[in-house]
């Protein structure tokens, strides 16, 4: 059976024809970061060669033309995610962080209280988050007294609803968690997870980065108030990224970072923010990246969504298929009839994550190996590492076949097994 792709896209993506050890690559590490096509690389080129200046600052012509094409940007990249209002970042991480920070300054009485937390107060998130996810989490509970909380993962990869309905409380205060798990390729059920923080009166904090690229993303219907994403992973440049966010819940949360661009008055003692998204986009901003960023939202625009999510599903079926024939591979979160994305790990029998990685990139099958910045999800399935395939628009039928039969090959190399 092969996938019904509705489009070809390879040309689009100068990297991939290259060879690798003398074989044709097979770029399977989407989930690390997608390549870019040329129209995202002509688009950054072409604001640096035509229009380069200071956005919001000078009077003179090209500033006013950086600014109008950031601003472009800004309403392209929110339009294609369904946000009324998005905050440049850097990335997820630093939006993750943003969020986190914005907290702890609102409870040492910075801007509105609306966010601030007490000591008691629980943060809830789950077992299966990137460290991007957890970590500002548990340095905000350190900062604040507040208590961390975890929703525990099934052995099959799916969150525990009913723990989650006793975790989620009369004393949660945020409820942080993964759109989609950069592990297990497994669509979290948001609208569960929503309705029980929502009923709690906490704020939801989604993290986006491994499902804006895969599949069609409507922050506005989600009901979360806020989502955090990366443009590397959704065919976009580096260095760019966004919190989506509901107005309201923007214009509560206090800034962040200080600075320049962020102010309306400032006198040696104190100073005034300007409104959301600004109050959150202290110093230059990421200009060619935001640019390049939305040539990227276009792009996958283009292609549709709903094909992009069909042509990576299929990819998934075939790669899960193959990988449960081969002997002594083990799937992380092996679970059946539930939404995915082209996101596989793996561990196998016997023989090391990095040995894999090194013997399929003899063959020019290009994965992840390691933990993939979630160690508590490693842990709990009892391992240090694992090996992780992840798909992309460009990804086609042959490579996944390609990587198949070079894993078959795996333990036979090292002499592991029958
Ligand atoms: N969350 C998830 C689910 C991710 O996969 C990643 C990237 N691996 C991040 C957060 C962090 O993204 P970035 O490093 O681009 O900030």
């Amino acid at each position: 059976s092969s996938t019904p792709t509705t489009f070809d896209v390879r040309a689009d993506f100068p990297i991939l024809s290259q060879t690798v050890h003398g074989t044709p690559l097979v770029y399977l590490d989407s989930g690390a970061t997608s390549q870019k096509p040329q129209v995202v690389l002509d688009a950054e080129i072409g604001f640096l060669t035509r229009a380069n200046s200071a956005v919001h600052r000078g009077a003179h012509t090209l500033a006013g033309e950086a600014t109008e094409l950031f601003e472009d940007a800004r309403t392209t990249v929110a339009g294609f995610l369904g946000a009324e209002q998005l905050v440049w970042t850097s990335g997820a991480t630093f939006a993750l962080n943003l969020v986190a920070y914005a907290i702890g300054n609102a409870t040492l009485g910075r801007g509105s209280s609306r966010f601030a937390l007490k000591p008691g107060d629980e943060i809830v998130v789950t077992e299966t988050e990137h460290h991007a996810n957890l970590i500002p989490w548990q340095e905000l509970a350190a900062r604040t007294g507040a208590v961390l909380r975890v929703i525990p993962v099934r052995d099959d990869g799916t969150l525990d609803l009913d723990a989650a309905a006793q975790v989620i409380g009369e004393r949660t205060r945020v409820v942080a968690f993964t759109h989609v798990s950069n592990v297990l390729g497994i669509v979290n059920p948001i609208a569960e997870l929503t309705a029980l923080a929502r009923a709690a009166g906490a704020l939801t904090v989604l993290d986006a980065c491994q499902s804006v690229p895969h599949l069609p993303f409507d922050f506005a219907a989600l009901g979360v108030d806020l989502a955090a994403f990366s443009g590397h992973k959704m065919l976009g440049p580096y260095g760019v990224g966004g919190l989506l966010g509901r107005p309201d819940v923007l214009a509560d949360l206090p800034p962040f970072l200080t600075g320049g661009s962020m102010v309306t008055t400032v006198t040696l003692e104190e100073a005034n923010f300007l409104p959301a998204p600004q109050k959150f986009e202290a110093g230059t901003q990421p200009v060619s990246q935001a640019i390049g960023l939305a040539a990227a939202a276009r792009y996958l625009d283009g292609l549709g969504m709903d094909a992009v999510h069909a042509h990576e599903r299929a990819l998934e079926r075939r790669m899960l298929a193959g990988l449960r024939e081969i002997e002594g591979v083990r799937i992380l979160g092996d679970a059946s009839g539930v939404e995915r994305v082209g996101v596989a790990s793996f561990d196998v029998e016997g023989v090391h994550a990095h040995d894999v990685g090194q013997f399929l990139d003899d063959r020019g099958v290009a994965v992840r190996v390691g933990h993939h910045c979630a160690k508590p999800l490693h842990t709990r399935f009892g391992l240090t590492a694992s090996v992780r395939a992840s798909t992309s628009v460009f990804t086609t039928d042959d490579e996944i076949d390609v990587f198949l039969d070079a894993l078959a090959g795996v333990r036979p190399f090292f002499g592991v097994g029958a």
